[in-house]
């Protein structure tokens, strides 16, 4: 059997009584869309956070999308973020009508290089998508000073890092509003699609509230400014409701799937071979996905598969060399960290439920494989 860098089966094994359950809550209650499962949801997601709102959602996308959109984000605007990210990130920009503007990453943690922002300002810029990549949260700080300075927005993309840390600070609660998906291999994972927008904003709140609803408010029931429907899903919502439980379980089994990697792993690290996932100081990492850095990487990954081993690339192809955004004007070598690591970069399966033995068998295969290359 070939492994697989992630699978739902194990967890839900183990869940089986718990997410059934909520399904049957959510047909034996008599309300189908926007009930009491999705706003239960919304306010345990914001109190999660310690924030006064969350929106959701019908995916990850979407969130992206009309966080913007609630943010006064549309066309003619510029957005700033990066490409080293899941293309949704760059499509949900490109949805509300604005333009995507990327910098590069730092090449210690293949996060935003926030030092790279400011120069990538101009009189258009309306907002900056930073992306917690990977399960860890950008260098927050200083790019909000800078966007207080210029009258910037911030859209946390939090996508893949439910949970996640800097200095103490939970990821979605620095910025003016943050998207997340519940897309299933996420941190906190639905089974099936789904998305929130956490914000402190009371009036961006309220807007989000209209936009998945046609744009419509639910008092008089009149579309001011035409939306979209985008609701998050009753049986979803309290699938997710369950789930967000047991969110800090995840991230920790998470993390001690981590540590069994540099446990075994360590010794094989080299500044011109493997090297392994950095935490940048000052943040507690949820691991979303675990990827590993080597220069030889399309060599490994076609060795592991003779060890029925395939492993995942998050991400091959950096957006900006995408044929749907050649119109941006992008070159190769115009984002050369960025381009560098796609050739490098690969992720070792990770999922809070990924049982040892399976671990195992992929270290034991790329111990082999880093050994006779
Ligand atoms: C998964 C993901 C999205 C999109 O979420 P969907 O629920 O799949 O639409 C957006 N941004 C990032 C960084 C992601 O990883």
């Amino acid at each position: 059997m070939t492994t697989r860098v992630w699978d739902y089966l194990p967890e839900y094994a183990k869940e089986k009584d718990d997410i059934l359950d909520a399904v049957q809550t959510v047909f034996g209650s008599g309300q189908l869309v926007l009930g009491e499962s999705v706003r239960g949801f919304e306010a345990e997601f914001a109190a999660y956070h310690g924030l006064g709102h969350a929106t959701g959602v019908d995916n990850g996308t979407n969130a992206v999308k009309l966080g913007l959109e609630a943010l006064g984000v549309g066309p003619g605007d510029e957005v700033i973020t990066v490409s080293n990210t899941a293309a949704p990130t760059v499509v949900a920009i490109a949805g509300a009508g604005a333009t995507p503007v990327f910098v590069d990453v730092r090449a210690e943690d293949f996060l935003m290089d926030v030092d790279r922002v400011a120069a990538a300002i101009t009189p258009r810029t309306r907002a900056v998508v930073p992306v917690h990549l990977y399960g860890q949260c950008v260098d927050m700080a200083p790019l909000t000073a800078l966007a207080e300075r210029h009258g910037l927005k911030i859209l946390e993309d939090c996508a893949q890092a439910h949970g996640a840390r800097r200095h103490g600070r939970l990821a979605g609660t620095m910025g003016d509003a943050a998207a997340f998906s519940f897309y299933p291999t996420k941190v906190l994972g639905a089974y099936g699609d789904g998305g929130a927008v956490l914000t402190a904003d009371e009036r961006v709140d309220r807007d989000l509230k209209q936009l998945r609803y046609y744009g419509m408010d639910k008092v008089y029931y009149v579309v001011r400014t035409p939306g979209h429907n985008a609701r998050l899903d009753e049986v979803q919502a309290e699938i997710l409701r369950r789930k967000l439980r047991r969110l800090d379980e995840y991230i920790a089994g998470r993390n001690a799937v981590a540590r069994r990697y540099e446990e075994r792993l360590g010794d094989l690290v080299a500044p011109d071979g493997l090297r392994l996932p950095a935490t940048a100081p000052g943040n507690t990492h949820v691991y979303y996905v675990y990827v590993v850095r080597h220069p030889r990487r399309d060599e490994i990954l076609e060795a592991l598969t003779r060890h029925d081993i395939a492993l995942n690339i998050s991400y091959p192809w950096p957006v900006h060399t995408m044929s749907g955004f050649a119109h941006l004007g992008y070159r190769p070598g115009s984002l050369p960290v960025t381009e560098a690591l796609a050739g490098e970069i690969f992720s070792l399966p990770m999922y809070p439920s990924l049982p040892e033995s399976v671990q195992d068998r992929v270290i034991d295969a790329l111990r082999t494989v880093l050994e006779t290359l």
